[in-house]
This record gives C-alpha cells, sequence and structure tokens, in this order.
C-alpha cells in the first residue's frame, strides 16, 4: 500500500480488499467512488453492514440465513414441510427457489464434506436433518450439493446417515455442469435438474 495515502484510506481499501472476488484495483475504485458520495450515502451502506450482521439469525428449523426463526420457508403454511431439499449454502436456496420449481422446505448444511480441507461432518448440520427426518412427517430428501467431488461427497455421507430412517432419499439429476456450484447454475437447468431427480 502506498504511503502517500491518508491513513482511513488504506484502511478502508484494505478491507474492501478482504472481501471474495474484490482485487487491490477494484478495491481502491470502491473506496475512492465512496470518497465522493455525499456522507449519507456512506452511512447508509455502514449501517446496512452493521444491521445484516446484528438482525440476521440462523433458522432453528433449517439453519437458513433469516430475519425471523421460524424462517420464512419454515413458518409458510403454504409449502409441503414433508418434502425437504438439501443445500450446502443458504446462497443456493436463493438458485432454487427462484426457478418456482419447488414447493417444499429446506435444510441448509452450511458446507461441504471435506476432510481435506478440515471440514468435518460434525462442522456440518448433518444431525439436525436427521432429527429433523426422525420427529417429523417427512417423505422425501433431495439432495442438492453441489455438483463438485465435495458436494458428491456430502450428497452421500448424508444419505448414510439417512438410510436407517428409511426416508425417500432422491439426488438432483445431471446436467448441472460437473464441477459446478448450484448457485450460478440457471433457471432452466435447475428446473431440469430437480424434475429429473432419481432415487439416490
Ligand atoms: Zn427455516
Amino acid at each position: 500500500m502506498s504511503q502517500t495515502l491518508a491513513e482511513p484510506i488504506a484502511r478502508l481499501i484494505e478491507e474492501f480488499g478482504k472481501l471474495p472476488g474484490v482485487g487491490p484495483k477494484t478495491a481502491q475504485r470502491l473506496t475512492f467512488y465512496l470518497l465522493r458520495q455525499p456522507a449519507e450515502e456512506a452511512q447508509l451502506l455502514a449501517q446496512a453492514i452493521v444491521d445484516v450482521k446484528e438482525q440476521i439469525i440462523l433458522c432453528g428449523v433449517c439453519f437458513n440465513l433469516s430475519a425471523t426463526d421460524p424462517c420464512q420457508f419454515c413458518a409458510a403454511a403454504g409449502r409441503d414441510h414433508a418434502q425437504i431439499c438439501v443445500v450446502e449454502e443458504p446462497l443456493d436456496i436463493l438458485a432454487i427457489d427462484r426457478t418456482g420449481t419447488f414447493k417444499g422446505v429446506y435444510h441448509v448444511l452450511h458446507g461441504s464434506f471435506s476432510p481435506m480441507e478440515g471440514v468435518l461432518e460434525d462442522d456440518l448440520r448433518i444431525r439436525e436433518l436427521v432429527e429433523r427426518v426422525r420427529q417429523g412427517a417427512v417423505e422425501e430428501v433431495i439432495l442438492a450439493t453441489n455438483a463438485t467431488v465435495e458436494g458428491e461427497a456430502t450428497a452421500n455421507l448424508v444419505r448414510l446417515r439417512l438410510r436407517p430412517l428409511g426416508v425417500r432419499v432422491t439426488r438432483l439429476a445431471q446436467g448441472l455442469p460437473i464441477g459446478s456450484d448450484l448457485e450460478y447454475a440457471d433457471d432452466y437447468t435447475l428446473t431440469r435438474a430437480l424434475e429429473g431427480r432419481r432415487e439416490y
């Protein structure tokens, strides 16, 4: 970082630079953009960041990010609570729900099984899913983990844990590009993958 920059400017550039997908150049551009904006604009951004950290919690049922507990999906009477779609990250819910194909509820694992990277079974919300299935009138669990090596390993692990319960377990159909994250799949591909899901 250039020493000719005032300390607060250098600090904001450094903070922006920690964000995913933001390189040094973009961090500088964002910082100087904000410097040109009225103080109220910067205040709105700062407040939005504080609010999201203070007000967003995990749904106690599905572990989705939410301002309420239970979340909008778990609380909805119009959704099919006998069908649970299991995803790796909250963003995946956005992708699937955007298609309008799925009317059930969700379960967020918060990651994928990856011992090489230190993510073990207990780091994921698998036990909570098993407990949900054990308690409720769940008829089908759809494994919608990513089409990656880790996503496949995760689906396999969840299936193993659910097997003793005898619940129907399905997996999204092939068609999602191999090695891809669900959140980047287009609506058409996702809809086909959901409709073509198979026993797993
Ligand atoms: Zn929920």
